[in-house]
C-alpha cells in the first residue's frame, strides 16, 4: 500500500490541514480519538436549540477568511452576522458600546470618550495595522519574499510594555484597547506585541458570527473530506511511530485499533502531550525540552446555555464584562478575577422556531476546577461535591449577567453548563480554550519536529481562534509543500 499522509486530531487545523494536503494530491487519512470530528467546531442540541462548545465568533472577514474558505472549497461565503460589542468593566461600572464597523471607527470612538489619550490611541491602532501588514498570510498573495520569516521590532516588546509606553491616562483604556487579549489568553505582560495583534486584527475590525455557527463549516468540511476521499477513523490513537530510516523519519504509525499505517509524513494537530511521549527520546535536543518545559496552558471556561426570555440583552451581541482593570489579573490562574463573555443570538430551533440563545462563559483554568472539587483528573468520576461547584458557579455568572442587565435572572433559563473539565473531554487532554500560552522569547513548537516527517500545527502550535488556525495550516502548507504547490492551490481556487 503506497504511504498515506496522517493527520492527527480533527479540530479546525486538522480539517484545514487534510484538506489542504489532499487538494496537494495526497493520500490522507485522518485520525480522531473521539467519536465525532471537529474539536471545538461542534455543537450540541438542549431542548431543540443549537450551542457552540467553542466557536462563536470571529474575525478577518476584510482579510484572507474568505480567500482560504474558496481555498479549501467553500462555495462562497456562509452567511453572517455582525455582533454588537460591548464591554463592561465592573471597577469603573461602566459599560461601553465600541463599534463594529471597522478598526478606524472603533479608534474614532475611543478618542470621542478619551480626549485626552487621543494621540496614544491612535498610536496603538497605528501599530496594530502595521504588525498585520507586515506579518505574511493575512492576504494569501502574499509573495515570497515577505513570507520569509522576519523578525518585527513588535516581537521583543510585550503588550504590557506598549501600553505602559503610551502612558494612557484614563485607567479604562488598556482593556479597551486590549480587548481581545481575551480570545488568545496570554497574559499581556508575557505575550509579544505582534501575537496580540495578529490575533485582535480580524476581531477588532469585523466582529462576526457564522449563522449556524460551527455547524456550516463543520457540515461543508465533512462533504469536503468525503469529495477528496480523505479516510476519517474515529474513537482511535496514536500509540506509537515505528519503523525509522536514517534519515530520522518514521515510516509506520500503529494505531490503538491495531492497524498499522504505511505513513509519508504525520501533522499533529493536537496538544504537545499527545504526540511528545510518541517522538524517540534520544531525539529530543535540549533546546526542544526546554520548549516544552516552558508550555503552559491558556485558560478555560465555565459556560453556560440557555434561553433568554426577554429582550434586556441585545440579539447578537457580546458582551464581555471584566472583573479587572488589569488583564494579567484576569488571566492569571493566580488571581480570582475574571472576564465573563455573553453571546447572545436570534436562531431558528429544531422546530423552525426563532429562539433567543444565549450562552455566557467565564474564564477559568482546568487547575482551579480540579482543585475546587477536589479531584484529580478530569476522567475522574463526577461527584458531589462537583455537582455544588457547578451549581455555585453558575450563581456566580448568572449574578455577573444580572449586574450588567439587571433582570435578566428570571429571563435566563439555564439548560446545561459546562466546566473546565467537561472541555478537556471534548478538547483532550488539557481542555484549554486556545492552547499553549504565547510568551515573549520562547519559539513555539510549531511546524518541524524533531522527527523528519513529522510536524506540529493548531492552536497550540501558532495562533489561536478559529481564524488563527486555519492561517497556522495554511502557513504549515506553505512551508512544508513548498511555493509550486501553494501557488497550485490558489489557482485551482481562481485566487
Ligand atoms: C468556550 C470557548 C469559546 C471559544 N470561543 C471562540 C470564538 O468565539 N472564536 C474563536 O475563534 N475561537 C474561540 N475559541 C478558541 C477556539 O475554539 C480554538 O482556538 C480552536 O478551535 C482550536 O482548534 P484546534 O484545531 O487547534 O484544536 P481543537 O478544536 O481542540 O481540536 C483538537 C482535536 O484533536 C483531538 N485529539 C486530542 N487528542 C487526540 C489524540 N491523541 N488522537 C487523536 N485526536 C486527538 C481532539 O479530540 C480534538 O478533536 C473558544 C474556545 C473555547 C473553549
Amino acid at each position: 500500500m503506497p504511504p498515506i499522509t496522517l493527520v492527527v486530531g480533527s479540530g479546525n487545523a486538522g480539517l484545514t490541514m487534510a484538506i489542504l494536503l489532499a487538494r496537494a494530491g495526497r493520500r490522507v487519512c485522518l485520525l480522531e480519538c473521539q467519536s465525532s470530528i471537529g474539536g471545538y467546531l461542534r455543537r450540541f442540541t438542549r431542548r431543540g436549540m443549537r450551542f457552540d462548545t467553542g466557536f462563536h465568533f470571529t474575525g478577518g472577514f476584510n482579510s484572507c477568511l474568505h480567500q482560504m474558505l474558496q481555498v479549501l472549497g467553500f462555495e462562497g461565503m456562509p452567511a453572517v452576522m455582525p455582533l454588537v460589542n460591548r464591554v463592561h468593566l465592573t471597577p469603573a461600572n461602566r459599560t461601553f458600546e465600541l463599534p463594529n464597523s471597522g478598526i478606524d471607527d472603533k479608534e474614532a470612538c475611543l478618542k470621542d470618550l478619551f480626549p485626552a489619550d487621543a494621540d496614544a490611541i491612535a498610536k496603538y491602532y497605528q501599530t496594530e495595522k502595521q504588525i498585520v501588514k507586515e506579518t505574511a498570510m493575512f492576504d494569501l498573495h502574499d509573495d515570497h519574499e515577505k513570507f520569509r520569516a522576519r523578525l518585527s521590532p513588535y516581537d521583543s516588546i510585550t503588550l504590557q510594555e506598549f501600553l505602559d509606553d503610551l502612558q494612557l491616562k484614563a485607567p479604562e483604556l488598556p482593556v479597551l484597547l486590549a480587548q481581545m487579549a481575551l480570545c488568545h489568553g496570554s497574559l499581556p505582560k508575557e505575550t509579544p506585541m505582534t501575537h496580540h495583534c495578529r490575533v485582535s486584527h480580524g476581531l477588532d475590525d469585523s466582529l462576526r458570527r457564522f449563522e449556524h455557527g460551527g455547524d456550516v463549516i463543520l457540515k461543508r468540511m465533512k462533504e469536503i473530506l468525503a469529495e477528496l476521499g480523505i479516510r476519517v477513523i474515529t474513537s482511535a490513537r496514536l500509540i506509537e511511530l515505528a519503523d525509522f530510516n536514517n534519515a530520522n523519519r518514521c515510516r509506520t504509525a500503529i494505531l490503538s485499533t491495531g492497524e498499522s499505517l504505511p505513513v509519508r509524513e504525520i501533522y499533529f494537530a493536537t496538544h504537545p502531550d499527545v504526540f511528545v511521549p510518541l517522538l524517540p527520546q534520544g531525539l529530543l535536543t535540549p533546546s526542544f525540552q526546554r520548549r516544552l518545559r516552558r508550555n503552559r496552558d491558556s485558560c478555560s471556561f465555565f459556560s453556560l446555555y440557555g434561553e433568554l426570555h426577554s429582550q434586556l440583552i441585545p440579539s447578537n451581541s457580546l458582551t464581555q464584562i471584566v472583573s479587572s482593570l488589569d488583564l494579567n489579573r484576569v488571566l492569571s490562574p493566580d488571581f480570582p478575577d475574571y472576564a465573563t463573555a455573553v453571546i447572545n443570538t436570534n436562531e431558528a430551533d429544531s422546530s423552525g422556531i426563532m429562539r433567543r440563545n444565549v450562552t455566557a462563559f467565564r474564564t477559568m483554568s482546568l487547575s482551579e476546577a480540579l482543585s475546587q472539587t477536589e479531584m484529580k483528573s478530569p476522567n475522574d468520576k463526577r461527584t458531589a461535591k462537583y455537582q455544588d461547584f457547578k451549581r455555585s458557579k453558575t450563581e456566580d455568572i448568572l449574578n455577573d449577567v444580572n449586574d450588567v442587565y439587571p433582570g435578566t435572572l428570571e429571563g435566563f433559563e439555564v439548560f446545561a453548563s459546562a466546566t473546565p473539565l467537561t472541555c478537556a473531554k471534548y478538547s483532550p487532554p488539557r481542555g484549554s480554550a486556545y492552547g499553549v500560552m504565547r510568551e515573549l522569547a520562547t519559539t513555539r513548537i510549531f511546524g518541524r519536529l524533531p522527527v523528519g516527517n513529522c510536524f506540529a500545527l493548531g492552536h497550540n502550535a501558532l495562533l489561536p481562534g478559529f481564524l488563527g488556525t486555519m492561517m497556522g495550516a495554511f502557513i504549515l502548507f506553505r512551508t512544508v509543500l513548498g511555493e509550486e504547490p501553494y501557488q497550485k492551490l490558489l489557482k485551482e481556487a481562481k485566487l
